[in-house]
């Protein structure tokens, strides 16, 4: 394995592996130092100074991105709406050069492990900012970046205050929307057609929120006649100006479909850089493809190892196509309509979540926190969008509120579409999705993570560590016997896996080796075993990111790597409970963040 440069600066001996305090309980008048006096000579605590750095950072931070402060339950500047014009880009940069000067006065081996990690969080954040304003460039070509609706819909539907002064913090939001859609306009040069139709697709899909569902929530408010019809006026200017984006987008869409648009892939440069910046990982981009390439030869041998051994039990003495992975494509379809009645897949789920999590107790594979049980409920309208699952857990600034497990009952199927949702998630892969959705997966990991004494790990969540402990969750249950080493599990999760490792073989194909549609859709299909249509949404899903699609499979692969080498160097000492509690105790850091404060703190 290589080590990158950024990694090596983490590996650097640090001073102790004591715990940090809760910055959120840190005050400003901890910013005056503390002397020890020390056999006469005097020693600066550097963490009692970091820690007011990082509360000093973090309140900046939001200052600077109130939009995303929302997202994590920060509401204290929720009524202003930035306007992305070219100030505002120089403001972030500012921002970013001034907090890494400031950074700078530290140094990270005076840090204890909890402080040095999230130094190079700190580091890594601004850093990012720098590259995608400066290099990356995203406001030029990704018309998609500019979109109002999801902030407002979200003050619309968190019951943080009454509803009266959301809706007045919504009016005064409101206020910047014309500006706001015409700095939009005045960043894009050269976009990408993908990018461009799917900007126009998702503000149409914007403007419901400012034609409905603030009129309807208005009705229902105690707000004045005249403070009602003050909103209304600008809920009209608000449309106009969304429509008049649309109609520029889709000018410049016509415009450009003949030639000119700007390529939708960026190239082995950028998105080497992309990488090491929004992954973080001890591969590199690279190197994780071939691993990806490994993989995915690996799974289907087992695939055909399993298909051979099941193949009499379910088609008799009919003959085992010649190719070996069409007949594996066989097995799966025939085992696929195994699955639960349309209007119990709720319920089913409901069902399922206790007994996974008596199981995890019984087997002792980690710790679970019955005082924060996981709330199973049908997704709520607004959020219905294509996931037919995901976890809802609270923001670090409200880590006591409910975790909910979002279900979306198949109401909206017809019934081909419903057979067919059904058949994907069938008897087995429906565990499997349970498992990586809430236990052990996203709602475990995120119950662990807002209990970490780091307000900074809880904001920047790593994505790769996140989705790769999910992945991760899910082979050690089936290791470690959930579902009785059972072959037709073994065979439906192989797909499920297949399918995190060929999304990493894909984008790196599509963004840097200029991989056709055609051949990602012959990956997808005959080799990973999924459908045209899924395999038609993941390919547009590849054009309109990059990188994001790579990081199931990085953390999956540095997690399952690293418990092995600590199995390997720990023996009889190694004990998978604790391993899984050490490691998720860190928060979401990046996995080689954790890594290395694991092996410091072992030795
Ligand atoms: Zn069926
Ligand atoms: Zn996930």
């Amino acid at each position: 394995m290589k080590i990158n440069h950024w990694l090596l600066a983490v590996v650097a001996p640090f001073i102790s592996a004591c715990s940090q305090p809760d910055t959120t309980k840190a005050n400003n008048d901890q910013t005056s130092k503390v002397v020890k006096e020390t056999a006469g000579t005097k020693v600066v605590d550097q963490n009692v100074n970091f820690e007011a750095f990082k509360s000093q950072f973090i309140e900046a931070f939001w200052k600077e991105n109130p939009g995303y402060a929302l997202y994590v339950g920060y509401y204290k500047y929720d009524d202003q709406l930035v306007i992305p014009n070219k100030e505002n880009s120089i403001g972030s940069l500012n921002f970013a050069k001034s907090y890494l000067s400031k950074l700078a006065k530290f140094n990270p081996r005076t840090l204890d492990n909890g402080n040095a990690s999230d130094y190079y969080i700190i580091k890594n954040r601004l850093e990012s900012t720098e590259w995608y304003i400066s290099t990356y460039k995203g406001n030029e070509w990704n018309p998609s970046r500019f979109n109002v609706a999801g902030a407002f819909g979200l003050i619309l539907n968190t019951d943080y205050k009454s509803l009266d002064e959301r809706l007045k913090t919504i009016s005064t939001r409101l206020e910047n929307i014309p500006a706001y859609y015409e700095a939009a306009i005045s960043n894009i040069t050269v976009p990408t057609l993908e990018h461009t139709a799917l900007a126009i697709q998702q503000n149409k899909g914007a403007l419901g929120i400012f034609e409905s569902s603030i009129p309807a929530k208005l009705i229902e408010s105690g707000l004045t006649d005249q403070e009602k019809s003050e909103i209304k006026i600008k809920l009209k200017q608000a449309v106009e100006s969304i429509n008049s984006y649309i109609s520029w987008l889709q000018s410049k869409h016509d415009s450009l479909a003949d030639g000119g648009a700007k390529n939708f892939r960026i190239g082995k440069t950028l998105y080497q850089q992309k990488f090491k910046l929004d992954i973080v990982s001890d591969y590199s981009a690279d190197e994780l493809y071939q691993r990806a390439i490994v993989a995915k030869n690996e799974l289907h041998k087992q695939m055909i190892e399993i298909t051979t051994e099941l193949w009499p039990k379910y088609f008799q003495k009919k003959n085992m196509p010649e190719d070996k992975l069409v007949a594996v494509k066989q097995l799966i379809d025939h085992l696929s309509v195994k699955h639960v009645e349309r209007d119990q897949f709720v319920n089913e789920v409901k069902r399922q979540i206790p007994l996974i999590e008596a199981y995890i107790n019984e087997a002792d594979l980690l710790d679970m926190d019955p005082s924060r049980p996981l709330v199973v409920r049908e997704t709520p309208e607004y959020q219905r969008g294509i996931a037919g699952a995901s976890v809802n857990a609270p923001g670090p600034y409200d880590a006591t509120a409910n975790t909910y497990y979002n279900v979306t009952p198949l109401d909206h199927f017809n019934d081909e579409q419903a057979e067919s949702y059904l058949r994907e998630y069938n008897h087995w892969i429906l565990q499997i999705l349970n498992i990586h959705e809430a236990v052990p997966g996203h709602y475990v990991q995120l119950v662990h993570s807002n209990k970490s004494p780091s307000m900074i790990k809880a904001i920047f969540g790593n994505g790769a560590m996140v989705e790769g402990w999910a992945v991760y969750s899910e082979k050690m249950m089936l290791e470690s016997g959930y579902g009785n080493q059972e072959p037709e599990l073994w065979l439906m999760y192989s797909k499920w896996n297949l399918r995190v490792v060929v999304n990493t073989i894909l984008d790196y194909s599509i963004q840097v080796l200029d991989m056709n549609k055609e051949d990602g859709l012959n990956l997808l299909t005959n080799q990973a075993f999924q459908e045209k249509t899924e395999a038609e949404g993941k390919w547009r899903r590849a054009t309109l990111s990059q990188v994001q699609l790579t990081s199931y499979f990085n953390g999956f692969a540095e997690i399952y790597e690293f418990r092995e080498a600590m199995k390997k160097e720990q023996g009889d000492k190694f004990n998978l409970k604790a391993f899984h509690n050490e490691f998720l105790s860190y928060g979401s850091a990046p996995v080689p963040i954790i890594k290395q404060l694991m092996r410091e703190k072992i030795r």
